[in-house]
This record gives structure tokens, C-alpha cells and sequence, in this order.
């Protein structure tokens, strides 16, 4: 049985579907772009999923910002020019479509904000690549709510092009303003016990100080529970049986492995955790005591 309501002197959160619902932005937005493309030009969807599942593999990341460049059907209908050009209008839609979309879930906003008014510093940790992720982190408003993000370095780029080659904005349009923003390792994806760890022992922490939330079992509450960190299952944000999920599984970095071990986890639970939030993330403030 769970102990009762632990004292909290740091939060450690993950950020998609644990804060906002990362997989109906992903969706929503990456298959109006596909159906968009198909209809400009030609090429059936299911063929350009299979080139972009490569892609993304190459990469790492199922948010590769050249990917439509190097997709080779629609390089061989563009006759030389950039495919992102040709078919500006898709891109278009998916970066409409994606920022429409894109919101915390319930009571998160007020939780935090709770959270840090006790005291207590808000550490969040994804393996999300670093452009998206402050892109999201402001579009949402926690900028400066967050203390210190975490997140996985940009993807690499062809060579002779640079982020800011892709930049349509003003650089005030970029980064972050009051989040300080650390980079993990290239490569490190979760569960990586030896990041979450690293992170405790930056706030010279004791790992029963300090509670760990996230929506996935493999990836965030088995990590947790490995440091010896208070777990919490964001169980409000699983999306593996949300319609629309088969499409990530079929064009995402993922490894056929990756995939088989979330299949398995989800048809038989092998991670129990020891808290969970079932409807939203603002249950933390009943589960413990945050006091900094
Ligand atoms: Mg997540």
C-alpha cells in the first residue's frame, strides 16, 4: 500500500501526454499533412508512410523538420527543387493543424503553479527533441512555470543546413525566455534511470524527496521506481488504444522491438505503479505533501 501523502521538496515531470496531449496534436496535425500530400502529389499514403517511418529512424525522432526533403517519391515528382517547397501547402497545414492543437490537459496549469507557490522546483524531463519542445513549452504558457527542462538535443542536419535556415520568425520567436533548458545526451532515450538519478542528485535531493510523474509504464514509472523516486502514472494520458495510435506505430523512429515490448506491457502489466492519477495531473496534490 501506498504510504501516506510523502513530503515533496521536488517535482519531476514528463511532458507529453503527461502535461498536454501530445498524441492528438501529433495526430490531428501529421495526418491531415499526409492526406494533403497524397493529394498533391499522387503518391498513395501508404507508400509515403513507409518512406517516412525510414526517415524518422535515421533521425531518431518522429519530428524531423526536413523530413518531406527526403522522402524519395516525392524527390523524384519535384525534378530537382526541394520537396518542402513544392509542397509548401502541406507543410503548411501540419504546422496550422499542430498549433490549433496543442494544450494542457485539465488542472495542470493550477497544479503547478500550486506547486511552485509551496516552494518547490519543477524539473521536467522528455526525451522529445529541443526545438519541439520549447515550442510546445511556450505555446502552452510554462515558460518560467517550469524551472529546468530537460530534453534530448535537435536532430542532426544535412550538411550546409543549419536550424536557423528553417527559421520563417523573428529569433525572439525562439527559445526560452525563463526555463533554463539542459540538453541530455544524444541518443539517451527512457528509460534512463542514470538521467532521472542525475537530476535528484543536481538538487542534492534524497530520492524519497522527490516524486517522478508520467504516462507511460516502461518508459517513466519503471524508471522511477528503479531510483527509488516516488512513481506516479499519468494514466489520464495513455494513448496506445486511442484510434489513430496504428499511424505512429507505423511512420515513428520506434524499433520493431520498441513497439512489441509496448504491446506486451499493455496486454499484461508488468510495471505496477505505486500512485496513479487516473483523471489529471492536479491528483498529485492529494497524493503528497509539496513543501520546499
Ligand atoms: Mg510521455
Amino acid at each position: 500500500m501506498a504510504p501516506l501523502r510523502p513530503r515533496i521538496s521536488l517535482l519531476v515531470t514528463d511532458l507529453d501526454n503527461t502535461l498536454w496531449d501530445w498524441f492528438h496534436m501529433w495526430h490531428s496535425s501529421f495526418s491531415a499533412m499526409l492526406e494533403h500530400l497524397s493529394e498533391m502529389s499522387g503518391v498513395p499514403s501508404s507508400v509515403l508512410e513507409g518512406e517516412m517511418r525510414e526517415v524518422h529512424r535515421r533521425h531518431g525522432t518522429t519530428e524531423y523538420s526536413l523530413l518531406l526533403d527526403e522522402l524519395p517519391s516525392l524527390r523524384s515528382e519535384c525534378a530537382g527543387l526541394r520537396p518542402l517547397e513544392v509542397f509548401d501547402a502541406a507543410v503548411h497545414t501540419l504546422n496550422h493543424v499542430r498549433k490549433r492543437s496543442i494544450h494542457l490537459y485539465r488542472g495542470v496549469e493550477s497544479a503547478l503553479t500550486e506547486v511552485r507557490r509551496r516552494g518547490v522546483p519543477i524539473v521536467a524531463y522528455t526525451e522529445s527533441i529541443a526545438y519541439w519542445t520549447e515550442w510546445r513549452i511556450r505555446e502552452t504558457g510554462l515558460d518560467g512555470v517550469v524551472d529546468v527542462l530537460y530534453s534530448s538535443p535537435d536532430h542532426d542536419f544535412p550538411e550546409g543546413v543549419t536550424p536557423e535556415d528553417l527559421r520563417r520568425y523573428p529569433p525572439q520567436e525562439y527559445g526560452l525566455v525563463e526555463t533554463v533548458h539542459r540538453h541530455t545526451p544524444q541518443g539517451r532515450l527512457k528509460p534512463d534511470p542514470a538521467i532521472l538519478g542525475a537530476i535528484v542528485d543536481e538538487y542534492s535531493k534524497d530520492p524519497e524527496d522527490v516524486v517522478y510523474i508520467g504516462d507511460s509504464l516502461m518508459k517513466d514509472v519503471a524508471m522511477a521506481q528503479e531510483i527509488g523516486v516516488h512513481d506516479v502514472h499519468a494514466r489520464y494520458g495513455v494513448s496506445q488504444d486511442r484510434e489513430g495510435y496504428e499511424l505512429l506505430r507505423r511512420v515513428s523512429h520506434w524499433s520493431t522491438e520498441d513497439i512489441e515490448r509496448e504491446r506486451r506491457l499493455a496486454r499484461r502489466p508488468v510495471v505496477v505503479p505505486t500512485w496513479t492519477a487516473r483523471e489529471c495531473f492536479s491528483e498529485v496534490l492529494d497524493m503528497f505533501e509539496f513543501q520546499g
